[in-house]
């Protein structure tokens, strides 16, 4: 059975782990918590080190039920093969360590994740030359390219201010010029878009978000989708060409992006990532569409300042994001009139709770200057757009009129 061709998403979740036998026919893949595994013949051990034969050697480098998840996730991604990690971070640490080195020039997002955006400075101290520009303008993208340039860096929707990367242009920029593009589609998921229709060669993905959903797991993945040519990058030892030069990118991500630094995702984590993910499709609308009944409400209020959410229409990348993704995500943020204090307007909510992470069930509310973006600094966050009481909401899969009534009733003190 070949669910990824055959069926549609959601579909296909729920029926992968069958496409291989599972013990006593369990419909869910089970939790392995064997670190080690055995074998009768040690020279079945020795083709598995040696990458002749397929099997699991220790835990940091594979078990079978993080295996299973990543056969879910490649499958919505449209990929070639996917690894995880114990998190979303040190998924794109591994891109970072494992695939750059000294010299090398990184195109990256400006308004990236801030600790993404944290991580990129570390490696700027390490020898990689690093410049973040403006990614909802390919033409920004084109003219920080230089011959040293090996990695061009973006997300799809970007937290908090929700600006939009023009991410088939810079694709085809990419391609053109034989450069690894990476997306971070954490904020619309294989749901909303798929990073290789635009030209990604890596596909990243905190799973801890929409994924999992119902922020109980932590976790991380990397895709390859297949577009990109590994036999022009120079950065690959020659350990990582074992195979054929398709899995080359993917090779060296295991080898010294997990292997060697050890972000290993745990089975019981992966279980309860693989278990969310079966309603992702469900709850991913359920969250755009109380996104937007919620955007429409705050915009039409007089109380309310600025609201930022793609599905607008005044949204500065409305037709790009209409054109690019199947829905407008579920984050927004907006601004307060200038008497209304953002932490008594969140102390106000009973249902929005005052709470970093996204992507949950639940509706999730932070004063970003205060917390997420305090690190970084008054300049930066007004480089960045973000006003000093800007409010980020990660909205749930409430009842919509529940959620409306709770953010419109707090407006007035
Ligand atoms: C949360 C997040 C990450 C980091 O993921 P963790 O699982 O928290 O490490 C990376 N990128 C984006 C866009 C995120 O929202």
């Amino acid at each position: 059975m070949n669910v990824k061709r055959t069926y549609g998403l959601t579909t296909a979740i729920l029926h992968s782990d069958r496409e291989k036998p599972i013990e006593h026919g369990a419909l869910h893949k089970p939790i392995h918590a064997g670190v080690a595994f055995g074998y009768r013949d040690a020279r079945d051990l020795a083709q598995v080190f040696q990458g002749k034969q397929a099997g699991f050697r220790y835990g940091r480098q594979g078990n079978p039920t993080v295996g299973a998840l990543e056969d879910k996730i490649n499958t919505l991604e449209q990929g070639a093969g996917t690894v995880c990690f114990a998190t979303g971070m040190a998924a794109i640490a591994a891109v970072a360590t494992a695939l750059l080195r000294r010299g090398d020039h990184v195109v990256a997002s400006a308004y990236l994740f801030g600790n993404t955006h944290s991580l990129w400075e570390s490696m700027a101290g390490k020898g990689i030359d690093v410049d973040f520009v403006d990614t909802t303008r390919a033409s920004a993208v084109e003219q920080a390219l230089r011959p040293a340039t090996r990695l061009v860096f973006t997300e799809t929707i970007a937290n908090p201010r929700t600006q939009v990367a023009d991410l088939a242009r810079i694709g085809a920029l990419c391609n053109e010029r034989g450069i690894l593009y990476a997306v971070d589609n954490t904020m619309t998921s294989a749901c909303l878009f798929q990073p290789r229709n635009a030209g990604a060669g890596l596909v990243v993905n905190s799973l801890t978000k929409y994924y999992a959903g119902h922020g109980n797991a932590l976790g991380g993945s990397v895709t390859d989708t297949g577009l990109f040519d590994w036999r022009g990058f120079p950065n690959l030892g020659e350990p990582s060409k074992n195979g054929p030069a398709s899995g080359w990118g993917l090779a060296q991500l295991r080898a010294k992006g997990l292997r060697d630094f050890g972000a290993a995702l745990g089975p019981e984590a992966a279980h309860h990532i693989a278990v969310g993910m079966e309603t992702i499709a469900l709850r991913i609308a359920r969250q755009c569409a109380n996104a937007r009944a919620l955007a429409s409400m705050l915009a039409a209020d007089p109380r309310v300042k600025a609201v930022y959410y793609p599905g607008l229409a005044t949204h500065s990348q409305h037709a790009l994001a209409a054109q690019l993704f199947a829905d407008f995500g579920a984050l927004l943020s907006f601004e307060l009139d200038e008497g209304i204090d953002c932490f008594d307007y969140i102390n106000r909510l009973r249902l929005g709770v005052a709470a970093s992470n996204l992507g949950d069930t639940r509706t999730l509310v932070i004063p970003v200057a205060h917390t997420i973006f305090y690190e970084v600094g008054a300049q930066r966050r007004a480089a960045m757009g973000i006003a000093e009481g800007l409010i980020r909401v990660s909205v749930g899969i409430e009842d919509t009129s529940d959620l409306v009534n709770d953010f419109q009733a707090a407006l007035a003190d």
